[in-house]
């Protein structure tokens, strides 16, 4: 008897089966389609993240970016060992909208866990309340696994590996808010024939512009701005949502004009890494980011300011906890993250250290049961 789980209609080997793309473009987006921001542009975001916080915030996590920044796509390798986690990095808002909308109920946004699970239910009472994701709410649970993992009691210690992990969990669940496509159930282009929309828009178009540009300054210092735009376990993710599902339409309109324009002429064999791909070029990327009216930067900017906003307001909710290092791993840092090191440390990832400081009011909370 098979015992192997049915194929997930978003993994790399069910995309792999259905691609009329060649193989060096099939091999490329094996690595790209599903990892959200894409691994490069992910370990960014963290150590961008990171430079926001104030100093006693970084000191209380252990003084290091690197643990962050290296487990920063662990969510996305876990997909692989647990089939309850691709879920947790996207909601198909417009699939959603569709269904509820036909069965006469009111917009998904917003909604609590349970009342959701209750509608899905009513519905199809045979349907998984997490085929559509459940992005919005393992945002909440991830902050609040955070900020539980800072909390010590009589007789237990907070590890700080533990709270770095849920750091870089929470950190990556939410990057992957960000991206447009992780709100659409077409979130490769795969009902509209546009296969590799995805990775181009979060990965291919990111990556053109990390090494050249900085975010900047989010003037963070500033009690008001920082009051302005608190983060909230709860509300705060659903505004992110709403935020990218608004941006799908454009993106989908400017793939097709852009697949007009560099159709015989926007590719090349570049590097990625070790390997050699066919990738667009940067010309075509510029086109593609013109098309687009450059808004995947500013979105990348956004994207950390968040991170370090939740981390933040997670550790102000703790009690401001100063957690002990851990022993070190007696562990030589990878390439990559020498490479990043490098850059925070010339100032290169973002603009000038930033303070936060503010006071977060707790929300009321609905959790997984
Ligand atoms: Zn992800």
């Amino acid at each position: 008897m098979n015992t192997s789980p049915p194929p997930d209609p978003r993994s790399s080997q069910a995309f792999l089966a259905k691609s009329p793309l060649p193989l060096q473009f099939a091999g490329l987006l094996l690595l790209t389609v599903l990892t959200g921001w894409g691994f490069s542009p992910h370990r960014h975001l963290h150590a961008l993240a990171w430079t926001h916080l104030p100093q006693d915030m970084k000191e209380a996590w252990g003084g290091s970016p690197e643990r962050l920044v290296r487990w920063a796509t662990q969510a996305d390798a876990r997909k692989h060992l647990d089939s309850l986690e691709g879920a947790r990095h996207y909601l198909d808002l417009d699939d959603l909208d569709t269904l509820f909308t036909s069965h006469g109920k009111p917009a998904v946004w917003g909604m609590s866990w349970g009342i959701y699970k209750q509608s899905i239910f009513e519905i199809d009472s045979l349907t998984s309340p997490r085929i559509h994701g459940v992005l919005p709410w393992q945002l909440e649970w991830s902050y609040r696994r955070l900020v539980k993992a800072m909390a010590s009691n009589d007789s237990t210690t907070c590890e700080l590996d533990n709270v770095i992990r849920a750091a870089a969990d929470l950190g990556h669940y939410l990057a992957d808010a960000h991206v447009p496509l992780h709100t659409s159930g077409n979130y490769d282009g795969q009902r509209s024939g546009q296969r590799g929309i995805h990775a181009l828009w979060e990965t291919q178009a990111v990556e053109a512009q990390l090494h050249t540009r900085t975010c900047p300054c989010l003037h963070l210092t500033s009690f008001e701005a920082v009051e302005g735009m608190p983060y909230d376990p709860v509300w705060t993710p659903w505004d992110i949502l709403k935020d990218s599902h608004a941006l799908v339409e454009d993106v989908f309109q400017a793939e097709k004009e852009w697949q007009n324009m560099v159709a015989n002429n926007g590719w090349r064999m570049r590097t990625r890494g070790r390997t050699l791909a066919m990738l667009p070029s940067l010309q075509a990327l510029a086109a593609w980011d013109s098309l687009t009216h450059g808004h995947t930067w500013p979105r990348f900017c956004t994207t950390a300011d968040h991170i370090a906003r939740a981390w933040h307001a997670a550790w102000m909710e703790a009690g401001q906890p100063h957690m002990a290092a851990s022993i070190e791993r007696d562990v030589g840092l990878p390439r990559w993250l020498l490479y990043l090191q490098r850059r925070w440390k010339r100032g290169k990832v973002a603009g000038p250290d930033l303070q936060l400081k503010s006071n977060h009011a707790t929300s009321s909370l609905h959790l997984d049961p």
